[in-house]
């Protein structure tokens, strides 16, 4: 859950000033980090923990800088070996192999209760800075997420700026409902034009978001040909823009789909996320349209929704569900006419190619819940 801070000018600054410092400092133990092979928490806390101390960073920071550090090479190591920054060998995977991990001056920090205390009732927290400990800073969430954070957050909390702005991110453990028994499952087809269709009637056109990430992209494109600093920072800020409209939609899918499974009592089948990797490696226009991070995502806040809500999901091997139909189960490249019309050689039945597809994922998931599989939560994408 995200709060925005709402700091007087000089707390502001003091916010900046230490996420600058925590930030250099995680640069620096990162090189040391690179230097060394990127040893165990244990021993990169040997080689960087009284330097840091010196530095003037109190012992609890110190732990985290480090730590962050360390976590950021895991999940690199985990996206290098999902191959998600390209093959061996491969020029973009050499750029971010040869050298540290670098750390924004903005970048978030993590923040535990000894460093960050919230005072709910007066809307705000006390907070460990470089100019000390700052009190009373003030806080602007809404009412209904003032309690869930009252009543559910736990654990660290990450401060980040972004535009200026700051933000703190709270992790809150809702607990989960129990799983039932599905009375049938729906099945999601992902796609570009369509970004879901349901093989219970919900379809999500992509249509006005391909629309807007086309023209971002020529915006962009203008930008990056600009190459000034300024024309850098917009760049920045159109990218997070883009990002936070994609999560917003991700969220009123993901919400719409959970919904319908709970209020029909049915579960809900997934295709694996890595199959949708696979099929997002669509032709050029087509892939800047959207990407599969953005699919990803969508994937994760199925599965998080829907263990709030006790439904079951469940995930499927999409191979060929493009071309099987989902009446008479025959498999045949010829039965997908087109992109959008499915007609069976086998039976003659004429569909929505998404809803064909999602009806025999929807069958599939039935089977893998029957065969006694049951939901389990896909490697969490990288922090970004
Ligand atoms: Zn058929």
């Amino acid at each position: 859950m995200q709060v925005k801070l709402v700091p007087t000018p000089v707390q502001a600054a003091a916010l900046k000033h230490t996420l600058r410092t925590v930030n250099e400092a995680a640069c620096w133990v990162s090189g040391v980090a690179f230097a060394r092979g990127v040893p165990r928490e244990y021993e990169l806390r040997k080689h960087t923990y009284a330097e840091l101390r010196e530095t003037g960073l109190g012992a609890q920071v110190a732990q985290h800088v480090i730590k962050k550090v360390r976590d950021a090479y895991t999940s690199l190591h985990a996206n290098l070996r999902a191959g998600n920054l390209g093959k061996k060998g491969s020029k973009r995977r050499i750029k971010v192999e040869s050298k540290p991990i670098a750390f924004r001056p903005q970048a978030a920090q993590p923040y535990d209760d000894r460093c960050l205390s919230w005072q709910y009732d007066a809307q705000t927290v006390s907070i460990w800075t470089t100019a000390g400990r700052l009190k009373g800073v003030h806080f602007a969430c809404s009412p209904n997420a003032l309690k869930q954070l009252t009543t559910h957050r736990k654990g660290e909390s990450d401060l980040v700026e972004r535009d200026g702005m700051f933000y703190l991110i709270a992790t809150c453990e809702v607990p989960e409902a129990e799983t039932r028994e599905p009375g049938g499952f729906i099945g999601v087809d992902l796609g570009i034009v369509n970004i879901a269709t349901t093989s219970t009637g919900y379809r999500a056109a992509g249509r006005k978001l391909n629309r807007y990430r086309r023209r971002q992209l020529a915006l962009r494109a203008k930008l990056q040909k600009k190459g000034t600093k300024s024309a850098k920072r917009l760049l920045a800020k159109q990218r997070r823009k883009e990002s936070r409209r994609a999560k917003d939609i991700n969220h009123r899918i993901s919400k719409t789909i959970v919904t319908e499974a709970e209020r029909t009592g049915r579960g809900i089948s997934l295709e694996e996320l890595t199959g949708i990797r696979e099929r997002v490696r669509l032709r050029k226009p087509q892939r800047v349209a959207l990407h599969s991070w953005a699919f990803a995502q969508l994937g994760e806040f199925i599965v998080y929704k829907a263990r709030r809500a006790g439904v079951p999901v469940v995930f499927v091997d999409p191979a060929y569900s493009s071309q099987q139909c989902a009446e008479c189960g025959h498999v045949d490249r010829l039965n997908r006419v087109s992109r959008a019309v499915f007609t069976c050689r086998g039976c003659g039945v004429v569909a929505h190619a998404d809803r064909n597809a999602s009806r025999v994922l929807a069958r599939r998931g039935q089977g893998a819940w029957d065969a006694g599989r049951t939901s389990h939560v896909p490697a969490t994408s990288p922090r970004s």
